[in-house]
């Protein structure tokens, strides 16, 4: 017997939370299938838990393919199989992106998405306890809270930053990006904010809402061009869900290109080599992938740095590299009051990090099915540092960084430079650090992208070309990565997909 709503949700992430409550908001049934469990790991709920949930239950726990321009090195990237999905694992700091970085997707033909067009959704989705302002929306589902009790460090790292003459900034969403300071993060009195904790919990006793758990979704059942219904298993069972009005595609950069695959929907080619019949053939589905990516810089402390009270991740920096004339920065140095080796390698007992990152990456890299088993891994190969930009602006990031481990505001915090472990000679040898270190950044997009050409797999109303009825609304329709952390811009996508599909 099929379950029946309005509309099927899959994927309880950043996007399908916000998409699902302004969807019950506005009168309608949905039904939410989410691969994962309910989100009742403690280390969840704290600020300081997210490191001990990599690798454990809650977590995907990606491998790429050895990648060619990073050393032959696999890359492990973390994501969230919870209620919440990413935002249940994730560091918490609430960054949109640079105003540019939208206003380039609405002059891809992207119309309605440029930063004058997604500024309100921003605003609508938050509760920033400063309250309203230009940049900031109050009484929105999600609470943005400034940290408190800094850390000592982090404090350091941003007075480095700035004695070395990089500006200050009291708030990476506000006016100016660029320069030195702290985050605001997605917690709300003292316990992290995911999107689900924020958008859905609130109506998880309405009657119009249906969350089914530890259900894994094999494919969207697609007849004569429209999407019918959706299977998928739980505990061994199969089950199909139909939906009257639409179906979302909520899975987030690596689930929701495998399920449009797993659905016959993609490049004809990779569907063979998978042996899926192909529904509708949309070479666009799986490539384009892209993400931040981030090298460690660990400093060895002479002592035990004292336990941080917020994220982990409470300071940065956007700047600048020598290799670009945007106006936006494309680096976003991360600092960590902990070592944090980017390529899961050797690391001192204790100390901190400034981690070196790049947020306007040019290499695109693709993702493909093994199988049409819904349980086998995706062959997901981001193709890191293929392009030369990326390896030079990380080399600037590199050099950057050291200068600040460098400073005297830090000097309290520093026994010995860890890694590297002895100065790079000359920028080769730093090419080869970045090649040998690189790291995720943890803001993988762009597999369904949205646009008018020919290798769209979805069009500016996030409608999968080709199939009626069926839309997807996560990270993976981003055209190219904002520059900064993306749960706010995916909550932000599951915000615009619900005025779309409800014609606001
Ligand atoms: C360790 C880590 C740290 C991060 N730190 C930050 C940060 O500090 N700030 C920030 O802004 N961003 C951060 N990010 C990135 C951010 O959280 C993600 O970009 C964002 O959550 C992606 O949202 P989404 O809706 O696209 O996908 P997700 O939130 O990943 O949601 C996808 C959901 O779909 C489900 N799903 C997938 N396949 C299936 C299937 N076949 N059947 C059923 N369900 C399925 C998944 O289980 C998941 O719940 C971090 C991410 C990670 C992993």
């Amino acid at each position: 017997m099929p379950q029946q709503s309005d509309y099927i949700v899959i994927g309880a992430g950043s996007a399908g939370s916000s998409l699902t409550r302004r969807l019950i908001d506005a009168g309608h049934s949905v039904h939410v299938i989410e691969a994962g469990s309910v989100d009742t790991d403690p280390n969840i709920h704290s600020p300081q838990g997210w490191p001990a949930l990599l690798t454990g239950p809650n977590d995907w726990a990606v491998m790429t393919t050895p990648q060619e321009h990073a050393a032959g090195r696999e890359l492990f990237w973390p994501r969230g199989k919870v209620l919440g999905g990413s935002s249940s694992l994730n560091g918490m700091i609430y960054i949109r992106g640079h105003r540019d970085d939208y206003d380039a997707w609405e002059a891809e033909g992207n119309t309605g998405w440029g930063w004058d067009s997604v500024l309100p959704l921003f605003k609508r989705s938050e509760d920033h306890e400063d309250g309203a302002s230009a940049f900031h929306g109050a009484g929105g589902p999600l609470h943005v809270s400034r940290l408190r009790d800094r850390h000592p460090a982090a404090q350091a790292f941003v007075d480095a930053a700035v004695a070395l003459g990089h500006p200050l900034t009291e708030d990476f969403n506000g006016e100016i990006m660029e320069g030195a300071g702290f985050n605001h993060a997605t917690i709300k009195d003292g316990k992290r904010h995911s999107a689900w904790q924020a958008f859905v919990v609130p109506v998880l006793d309405s009657p119009l809402l249906t969350v089914t758990t530890d259900a894994l979704v094999h494919r969207v059942v697609i007849e004569g061009g429209q999407a019918v219904g959706v299977e998928y298993s739980v505990g061994g069972e199969m089950l199909v869900a139909t939906a009257d009005a639409e179906i979302i595609l909520s899975a987030g950069a690596i689930g929701s290109p495998a399920v449009l695959h797993r659905s016959g929907v993609g490049d004809r080619a990779d569907l063979a080599a998978a042996g899926v019949d192909v529904v509708v053939d949309l070479p666009g589905v799986g490539k384009n992938l892209h993400d931040h990516l981030l090298v460690g810089n660990i400093y060895e402390s002479p002592s035990p740095l004292i336990p941080g009270r917020n994220n982990l991740l409470e300071s940065q920096l956007f700047a600048h590299s020598r290799q670009t004339d945007d106006n936006a920065p494309d680096l976003q140095p991360l600092f960590l009051h902990l070592p944090y080796p980017t390529d899961g390698g050797d690391a001192p007992a204790q100390g901190f990090t400034i981690a070196p990152g790049l947020v306007a990456p040019r290499s695109r890299g693709t993702l493909r099915i093994a199988s049409a088993d819904p349980a086998a891994a995706a062959i997901v190969d981001p193709n890191i540092l293929a392009e030369d930009y990326d390896v030079e602006a990380l080399v600037d990031a590199v050099i950057m960084c050291r200068e600040i481990g460098g400073h005297e505001a830090l000097a309290p915090f520093v026994a010995r430079e860890y890694v590297p472990s002895s100065a790079p000679a000359d920028r080769d040898a730093i090419r080869s650090l970045v090649r040998a270190l690189a790291g995720t950044y943890h803001h993988q997009v762009g597999t369904c992208r949205m646009g008018v050409g020919d290798d769209a797999v979805v069009d500016p109303q996030l409608r999968v070309r080709g199939v009626a009825g069926l839309r997807v609304a996560d990270a993976s329709i981003m055209p190219t990565v904002p520059r900064g952390n993306t749960n706010a811009p995916a909550i932000m996508v599951g915000e615009k997909s619900a005025d779309l599909l409800l014609g606001a």
